[in-house]
C-alpha cells in the first residue's frame, strides 16, 4: 500500500518542520496537540517557511499552496484512524509520552508504524508501551527540521526488520539522508557532539583560551560552520546541563560529567541566547 497519510503528535519546534517536510512530499498530514494554540501557530510558521522558500525561488506558488491544503490540524486522538504512520514529536518527557502512545495505539489501524522524535528516551522502552512494539521505530530527526538533511533511524530491540525498511523508505520519500543508530542515550550525532561542546567549556573554565578563540579556532581549524560555545548558547546552556546528565546517568560514564563552569551558567540564569547571555552576549 503506497504511503498518503501521515500523523505528527506535538505542533513545536520539531512537529511543525516535520508536518511541513511531509506535505512538501504529497503526504496527507494530520498535526496533532493538545493546545489549540500551539496547532495555530505552527499553521503560522509553516506558512512563513514556505512563502520564505517561494520568494528565494526553490518553491514555486502553487507547490506552496498545495502543501498547506494538505495539512489539517486536531487535538482529538479519534482523527488518527486512517493515519499509515504516526511520528510522535510532543514534550520530552517520558510520562507523558507513554501515556500519549497508548492513546495514539488505540486510535489507529494494527498497520500503522509508529515513530518517536525523541532525543533522549530510549526507543525500546518507549515501544514497551504500546500493544504492537514491533512497529515501532526512532526517527530523530534535526533543527529546522525542513533545513537539516538527516535523520538518524533508531531500532529498538523489538523493531522489525519490516518497520526499518519502512523508516529508510520513509527518510528517503522525506529527501533526508537516513544512518542507522542503536539505542542508547544521544543515539550517534549527540552523543559525539554533546561530549566535544562540553570540553571546550572546560577548556574555557581551565583558562586555556578564550570563549572567542575556542569558537574561532574550531570554526577556523576545523571547519565547524559555528564555534561549540556559539552552538552551547544556541541550543541552551539547561538543555545541554540536561542531556549530558541524561549521558552520565545512562552510562555511569565520568567523561560525560557536565562540566562544572556550565552548571553555575545555568544556576545563574545564563542560559544562552534565549536569556541574552551566555558564553557570548546577545544584547
Ligand atoms: P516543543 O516544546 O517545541 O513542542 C512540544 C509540543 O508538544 C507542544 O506544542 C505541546 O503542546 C505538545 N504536547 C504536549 N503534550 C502533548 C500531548 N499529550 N498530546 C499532543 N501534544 C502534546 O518541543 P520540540 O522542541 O518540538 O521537541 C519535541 C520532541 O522532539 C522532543 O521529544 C525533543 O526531544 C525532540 N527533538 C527536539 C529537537 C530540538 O532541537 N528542539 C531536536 C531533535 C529532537
Amino acid at each position: 500500500m503506497t504511503l498518503e497519510k501521515i500523523a505528527i503528535i506535538g505542533a513545536g519546534t520539531m512537529g511543525n518542520g516535520i508536518a511541513q517536510v511531509c506535505a512538501q512530499v504529497g503526504l496527507e498530514v494530520t498535526v496533532l496537540d493538545i493546545s489549540p494554540p500551539a496547532l495555530a501557530q505552527a499553521m503560522e510558521t509553516i506558512k512563513k517557511n514556505l512563502g520564505r522558500l517561494v520568494s528565494k525561488g526553490t518553491l514555486s506558488d502553487e507547490s506552496a499552496d498545495a502543501a498547506l491544503l494538505r495539512i489539517r490540524t486536531t487535538t482529538d486522538y479519534s482523527q488518527l484512524a486512517d493515519a499509515q504512520w504516526v511520528i510522535e514529536a510532543a514534550t520530552e518527557n517520558l510520562d507523558l509520552k507513554t501515556r500519549l502512545l497508548r492513546q495514539v495505539a488505540d486510535q489507529v489501524h494494527p498497520s500503522c508504524i509508529i515513530a518517536s522524535n525523541t532525543s533522549s528516551l530510549s526507543i525500546t522502552q518507549l515501544a514497551a508501551s504500546v500493544e504492537r512494539p514491533e512497529r515501532f521505530v526512532g526517527l530523530h530527526f534535526f533543527n529546522p527540521v525542513p533545513m537539516m538533511g538527516l535523520i538518524e533511524v533508531i531500532r529498538g530491540l523489538q523493531t522489525s526488520e519490516t518497520t526499518y525498511h519502512h523508516a529508510l523508505a520513509l527518510t528517503e520519500r522525506l529527501g533526508k539522508t537516513a544512518i542507522t543508530a542503536g539505542n542508547r542515550p544521544g543515539f550517534v550525532v549527540n552523543r559525539i557532539l554533546v561530549p566535544m561542546i562540553n570540553e571546550a567549556i572546560m577548556v574555557l573554565q581551565e583558562g586555556l583560551a578564550s570563549a572567542e578563540d575556542i569558537d574561532n579556532g574550531m570554526r577556523l581549524g576545523c571547519n565547524q560552520p559555528i564555534g561549540p560555545l556559539a552552538l552551547a548558547d544556541l541550543i541552551g546552556l539547561d538543555t545541554l546541563q540536561s542531556i549530558l546528565e541524561a549521558f552520565y546517568d545512562g552510562f555511569k560514564d565520568s567523561k560525560y560529567r557536565p562540566a562544572p563552569l556550565l552548571k553555575e551558567m545555568v544556576a545563574a540564569g545564563y542560559l544562552g541566547r534565549k536569556s541574552g547571555r551566555g558564553f557570548h552576549s546577545y544584547p
